[in-house]
């Protein structure tokens, strides 16, 4: 296998202020990091700036939205173009908080990821059924359906820009963790959809990450599953063992 490792610290709203940001930043900078592991935060919008220069060079940047337009009446948002100037490689977009509270439709995220990508940026797009359908037995046509949207507006090439977020929505800052069986279920299936949709090769290389309750006690056995290819974590990235979840493969 040769997809590398990826863990995403989503710190969401997350700390609430500049002195507990800083802290943040300094024990991350003073971990001890896997090199194999490709690290990415995604700190609040207004903390964009000042973690991108103050984080070590090898963690990279990652704003947790973003919108379709570059610039204009479009109060509270902030565009691709802005990210990009502002030197932030990657964007989280879909996440269920945005798609639950803020009402984002699949199509918009689609969208979202289709600007981005044109503007330069990466996208962690995260996907992700409730306990409600995943008790249906609707998680893989849940994670399809919100996958097709964005395969029908990205070539083939656009997915070398794509890493996608597992995160069934009842195992999100739940404390209930996935099984290991049941990432690795869902990453399978989602790896043979990305190979039916878009090609064998995008989903030979394409990372998929598992999110939901990761923290230093279940990231080991998850990381050995053959399609997990890394982390989105939420909670535990604001705490010391984050570093611990980087870590997780070596
Ligand atoms: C997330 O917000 O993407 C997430 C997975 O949160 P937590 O790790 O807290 O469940």
């Amino acid at each position: 296998m040769t997809r590398t490792f990826f863990v995403g610290g989503n710190f969401k709203l997350n700390p609430a202020t500049s002195a507990a940001r800083d802290s943040l930043v300094e024990s991350l900078n003073k971990a001890d990091l896997d090199s194999n592991t490709t690290v990415v935060i995604a700190p609040p919008t207004i903390y964009l700036i000042p973690v991108q220069a103050a984080v070590r060079k090898d963690v990279k940047v990652a704003a947790q939205n973003c919108y379709v337009k570059e610039s204009g009446a479009f109060t509270g948002e902030t565009s691709p173009r802005q990210l990009i100037d502002a030197g932030i490689s990657w964007v989280i977009l879909g996440h269920s908080e945005r798609r639950t509270l803020f009402h984002e439709t699949s199509e918009d995220v689609a969208q979202k990821t289709r600007v981005a990508i044109d503007t330069g940026l990466s996208v962690i797009l995260c996907i992700g059924e409730t306990l409600a359908e995943r008790e249906a037995g609707k998680t893989k046509e849940v994670c399809e359906t919100q996958l097709k949207a964005v395969v029908a507006l990205l070539k083939e090439e656009d997915w070398s820009k794509v890493v996608i977020a597992y995160e069934p929505v009842w195992a999100i800052g739940t404390g209930k963790v996935a099984t290991t069986q049941q990432a690795q279920d869902a990453h399978a299936d989602v790896r043979s959809f990305i190979a039916s949709a878009v090609s064998a090769n995008v989903a030979n290389n394409i990372q998929i990450l598992y999110g939901g309750s990761v923290t230093a006690a279940n990231c080991k056995e998850l990381a050995k599953q053959q399609d997990v290819d890394g982390f989105l974590v939420g909670g535990a990235s604001l705490k010391p063992e984050f570093a611990d979840i980087i870590n997780a493969r070596k």
